[in-house]
């Protein structure tokens, strides 16, 4: 690893599925052990791994931190999760979110707003927290980012070794350069959606925060690969790789898109960033300027296709097939209502009103498939760039560090929405794969990380370079 991060979780350091050095060798041997029963042991045989409460688990709740679906209990595991379970791993719990996974912050669920592990560090306590405060556990303390949240937390506390989030505009990556933990957001059907509680399904992924990028690696290789419960999944099985320790990058073209210097970028990100397009220059790489033009329309466009899925997948939630049902007993209508009243926060309620809106037949052409239209745009702006001879394009992940949660919830959750998806959304427009890397401790103590976003399906380029930098 040629980037040396500060540190890389609140007090201990590095760990890993089996060490980085050990990843390769860790596999083989694997193949060969088997467990008392004579079966040959899964690749994450032991491993504990915390889920998002928005994939469905036989047997155990699955709320999405939301009233509506207190009490539910799947009656199948989500694709993701029986991977997971065949492959040996044991679920650790399931963890934290915006309710629905709608948020940036992991602020919005019913249980409650997930607290940044880092706020409780040597490192973030001796640079902000005033000493007259430092025994006042309940000030001070930062937010995850979101919606993944209590993923970024578990894995970033060392709670669990892997994570599952999801990610429609960021949430995986956010909070996981929010924790300091790798967040990966894989090409859009590349891993099952089956059993994913969905947000935008167009856009919605399972995303993997780990703390290394060998471990992401792994995880990817036990989770990807076609579904035939998912029609959007690749046809293919997919090869699991081992990432190789990268020696040379002289041959690599990093794009650097100018559009990602966006308002409210702070100054001490901005240094990183152009700090780790030297390196990748010093080591040999060219490092070129690109533009994606149609990168700015990307929130508003979110905005409204968000809305318009939003509106369409929470139809299902009537009080008659899942969880919350309203003791109102006039009509069946009125039953509808509020149990739909009692159900869902505030988030999501706007969110089904603004859909709808969009989806009127007065409006579906204006709003809805000019939207549409102009996701196309900003997914050839990628196309084109990459066509150029760009291999990977080199941004921040999120604008600043975590805010402190007092200053967070300040502003509504559509506004903090649209500033902080700002450098992440535009991947999840054009299906393309993207990856959070713990970089270093911002000036406050807390960790701040830049992203990768490469070529379709090209994963394995993907996390090889992220493994360079990290
Ligand atoms: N912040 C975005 C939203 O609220 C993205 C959420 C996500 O990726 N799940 O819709």
């Amino acid at each position: 690893a040629r980037w040396r991060r500060a540190a890389t979780a609140p007090g201990k350091g590095q760990g890993s599925l089996g060490g980085r050095e050990e990843a390769a060798a860790g596999r083989e041997s694997h193949a060969a052990c088997l467990s008392p029963a004579g079966q040959p042991l899964g690749i994450l045989d032991g491993i504990p791994i915390a889920v998002k409460d928005n994939f469905n688990t036989a047997g155990i709740e699955t709320t999405c931190a939301s009233n509506m679906l207190k009490g539910y209990i799947s009656p199948y595991n989500a694709t993701v999760v029986q991977k997971l379970l065949d492959q040996g791993a044991v679920l650790l719990g399931k963890t934290n979110l915006d309710e629905f996974a709608m948020g940036s912050g992991s602020t919005d669920g019913v249980f409650g707003p997930v607290r940044n592990p880092w706020s409780y560090s040597k490192q973030y306590k001796e640079k902000s927290v005033p000493k007259s405060h430092s025994e006042d556990k309940e000030s001070n303390w930062v937010i995850t980012g979101g919606s993944s949240g209590g993923s970024a937390a578990a894995v970033s506390s060392f709670t669990c070794f892997a994570a599952l989030g999801s990610d429609t505009g960021g949430s995986t990556r956010n909070p996981a350069a929010h924790c300091g933990v790798v967040g990966l957001k894989p090409t859009y059907g590349l891993i099952s959606r089956h059993g994913l509680i969905p947000l935008v399904n167009s856009m919605d992924v399972p995303g993997i925060l780990t703390r290394c990028v060998d471990d992401a690696a792994v995880l990817l290789g036990s989770l990807a690969g076609h579904d035939p419960k998912d029609s959007t999944t690749i046809q293919d099985d997919f090869k699991p790789f081992e990432l190789p320790n990268l020696t040379d990058v002289s041959k690599l073209s990093i794009g650097i898109p100018k559009e990602y210097h966006a308002p409210g970028l702070s100054s001490e990100i901005l240094a990183l960033w152009s700090k780790a397009a030297d390196l990748f220059r010093k080591a040999g790489a060219k490092v070129v300027e690109v533009s994606l033009p149609h990168t700015r329309y990307s929130i508003v466009c979110y905005h409204v296709l968000c809305t318009a899925e939003v509106a369409s997948n929470m139809a299902r939630f009537d009080g008659l097939e899942y969880g919350h049902r309203s003791d109102m007993k006039d009509s069946t209508e009125s039953m509808y209502a509020a149990t739909r009243r009692e159900g869902f926060n505030d988030v999501v309620r706007g969110r089904i009103l603004s859909g709808n809106y969009f989806l009127l037949k007065q409006n579906y052409e204006k709003y809805f498939v000019k939207a549409q239209k102009v996701r196309r745009l900003i997914a050839n702006d990628f196309v084109k760039v990459f066509r150029s001879g760009v291999d990977i394009l080199l941004t921040p992940t999120t604008l600043s560090d975590a805010a402190p949660y007092t200053e967070f919830i300040q502003e509504d959750n559509r506004t903090r929405s649209a500033q902080d998806d700002i450098l992440t959304q535009a991947a999840n427009m054009a299906g393309l794969p993207a990856i959070n890397v713990p970089t270093a401790l911002s000036e406050r103590g807390l960790p701040v990380g830049l992203q990768f976003i490469g070529r379709s399906f090209q994963e394995k380029q993907l996390l090889t370079v992220a493994k360079w930098f990290e």
